[in-house]
């Protein structure tokens, strides 16, 4: 599994090791253990109205963009909706009924 050592922002899931800026920031300017500085800055998430599925098409672009390999990169965007941000927001495909509970009992 690509799962990096140490926090991931609980926005997006990068690595807070590997922000430039250590990590976001909270309204009184002390750092944020739980979010990036691309994602929260002074307290406030800097895209406040983005959904989980905006935010994975985000994530697998910018590591495309970084030349990860497409599946690596949608491996790691699949993650991002288990994040603390979006836990509970996202409808997720509903539980579909498995083939065997759809056939008629013998
Ligand atoms: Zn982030």
């Amino acid at each position: 599994m690509f799962r990096p050592k140490g926090p991931v922002c609980q926005s997006c899931g990068m690595p807070l090791s590997k922000d430039p800026l250590g990590g976001g920031s909270n309204a009184d300017g002390s750092p944020s253990s739980e979010y990036c500085s691309h994602c929260y800055r002074k307290g406030v998430f800097t895209q406040p109205n983005i959904s989980a599925e905006e935010m994975m098409k985000l994530v697998e672009g910018k590591l495309r963009s970084m030349h990860f390999p497409g599946f690596l990169a949608r491996r790691f965007a699949r993650e991002v909706p288990t994040l603390r941000r979006w836990r509970g927001r996202v409808t997720s495909q509903a539980a579909r009924p498995r083939p065997s509970e759809l056939q008629p009992r013998a």
